[in-house]
């Protein structure tokens, strides 16, 4: 499976920005047609969420 990166809200550069970071556990979740997937930053462990396209959706699978 290939890494899915998400933005974190807890993990941020110096100049206080969110920062692109390894998702584990993701969960792909399918609502109204629009994918996303719910997983936790590698990191720290905080929680990440990202919109994902159908085709990267069905790649998770
Ligand atoms: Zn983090």
């Amino acid at each position: 499976m290939a890494d899915l990166k998400a933005l974190c809200m807890k993990c941020r550069d110096a100049n206080n920005k969110p920062t692109m970071q390894t998702m584990t556990n993701p969960k792909v979740e399918e609502k109204n047609g629009r994918y996303s997937a719910k997983g936790q930053c590698a990191v720290c462990g905080g929680n990440q969420f990202k919109f994902m396209s159908k085709a990267d959706a069905e790649a998770m699978k």
